[in-house]
């Protein structure tokens, strides 16, 4: 049985005051949960008020990503070993915002999920295609693509710290979602993926998320599909109650 994850992506939103009020919201709102973990994304200055704030709670929390680097010359660059110093335990890798806008390869993307790892971070490893490579017909080869490039050269035991999020381009921010049948078509085939690279044990304990315009209203569907083992959520996770609404998806 694979535990849930619902994880919030704050982006480049809130300020110092609105995100703790939005850590202690989520915080008070959802003590309760034993059967589903809860991961908070925050923006960098955040991190060590969000992961104070989470620490006596059932909530974790993790950056939006980190360097490929381990430390020196990188101005503007946060390492994992820093994050970890924050008292974050996670990092998403490959989000499709880093992908497009910083131009992030398959390799940086690689170097990264190695790096997180080897400072003690979990990792969300983001992937998905773009509305062209769906329409023809690519989409299978891109997930599987980046999602061999990206896990290249990891073993069992490091699966265990990896999760890996299916989220289709078309679907992030613009309101439109996968339906619960073109995500569980994708979600069983990175399945299938990870078995052939890893085993089938691995492939059977692998968390794939789901992403892209996940809210309150279709968050049942999407959660009743085999393999789809949660959510990675962007815009509905600033608010409280939206946020609280996906968390509390019936089983
Ligand atoms: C995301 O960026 O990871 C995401 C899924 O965003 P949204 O939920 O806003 O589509």
């Amino acid at each position: 049985m694979r535990t849930p994850i619902i994880a919030g992506n704050w982006k480049m939103n809130k300020d110092m005051q609105s995100a703790k009020e939005l850590a202690r919201g989520l915080v008070s709102k959802n003590a309760r949960f034993r059967d589903r973990e809860i991961i908070l994304f925050p923006p960098y200055p955040f991190l060590p008020a969000v992961a104070g704030l989470c620490q006596d709670s059932r909530l974790e929390v993790g950056a939006q990503d980190i360097s490929e680097h381990e430390a020196g010359a990188f101005t503007g660059e946060v390492s994992a070993e820093m994050v970890v110093s924050t008292g974050a335990t996670w990092t998403i890798a490959g989000h499709s915002e880093r992908r497009n806008y910083h131009l992030e390869t398959d390799e940086i993307v690689n170097n990264k999920v190695k790096r997180a790892l080897s400072a003690g971070l979990n990792v969300i490893l983001c992937v998905g295609e773009n509305l062209r490579e769906r329409e023809r017909g690519a989409a299978f080869d891109v997930v599987q693509r980046q999602t061999e490039r990206g896990l290249a050269g990891l073993d069992q035991d490091a699966m265990g710290h990896v999760v890996l999020a299916y989220e289709p381009l078309w679907a992030i921010g613009t309101g439109k979602t996968a339906t619960p049948r073109q995500a569980q078509e994708i979600h069983e085939f990175l399945r299938w993926v990870i078995q052939r690279m890893f085993d089938n044990a691995t492939a059977e304990d692998l968390r794939i998320l789901y992403g892209g315009s996940v809210k309150p209203g279709n968050i049942n569907g999407l959660m009743a599909q085999k393999d789809i083992d949660g959510a990675l959520v962007g815009g509905a996770s600033l608010d409280v109650e939206s946020f609280s609404a996906i968390i509390n998806f019936e089983v």
